[in-house]
């Protein structure tokens, strides 16, 4: 008798599989290693066949689980990140070497993201300055030169000090630590350039009295007393 009833068909033949599980099993796995080359190609025909289907059903599949795939590669770049900083941070560099940004464009960028993060930059150079300001003064010195375009080093005041002997290059007399200061000798206005050639030690008053008169003064390091 043939069953006509597919729903029926389905019910017995489940209930069949439940009763001989392990010999239909074990016949089903010696049918695929012999069939092996066979099975794989009829899969792959199949993939051929249905290709936008599958892909579409995988699409679904994963825009359900958008937030958590997103969530999950996060973790994984941050992870990544974490444990190849170096190596990463070499290939940015490389990358930039190799793709230089249109200068146009980047200064555009920044710009952009000056205006931006204003509040929040002003607050970092605020407690920059605040952590080291030596440091910070050294950088606008820097700063300045770059823009007019002036030769510039960094100048580092021991080095000064150590250099005119703690003598002060504008009064010749000695220069205690607290009373040091960076003079440039071609002023900054007149575009001196911001090198150890062109910078003296001086007293921080010396400097301050001729600063009036234009030469840049600098302070850098040590204790200032008021
Ligand atoms: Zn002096």
């Amino acid at each position: 008798m043939v069953c006509k009833d597919p729903e029926k068909k389905k019910a017995y033949d489940r209930a069949r599989y439940e009763v001989h599980k392990e010999e239909i099993d074990a016949r089903c796995r010696i049918y695929r290693e012999e069939h092996a080359e066979e099975l794989k190609l009829s899969h792959q025909r199949y993939y051929a066949e249905h290709k936008e289907e599958l892909r579409a059903k995988r699409c679904i599949a994963r825009d359900k689980n958008h937030e958590v795939i997103l969530q999950r590669d996060r973790e994984y770049r941050n992870k990544y990140y974490k444990e190849n900083t170096e190596k990463e941070k070499k290939h940015q560099r490389d990358y930039r070497k190799l793709h230089p940004e249109d200068p146009v464009k980047r200064k555009k960028r920044s710009q952009t993201y000056r205006d931006e993060h204003k509040e929040e930059m002003n607050a970092k150079a605020r407690a920059r300055y605040a952590a080291n300001p030596a440091n910070a003064d050294a950088n606008s010195r820097v700063r300045r030169a770059r823009k007019n375009l002036v030769e510039w080093e960094r100048i580092d005041i021991r080095i000064v000090y150590d250099r005119d002997r703690g003598m002060c290059g504008i009064c010749r007399k000695k220069v205690s630590w607290g009373q040091a200061s960076v003079d440039h000798i071609i002023p900054h206005s007149k575009l001196g350039p911001w090198l150890y050639s062109n910078v003296q030690l001086a007293h921080l008053r010396c400097n301050k009295s001729r600063g009036n008169r234009g030469p840049a003064q600098m302070r850098l390091g040590g204790e200032f007393s008021k």
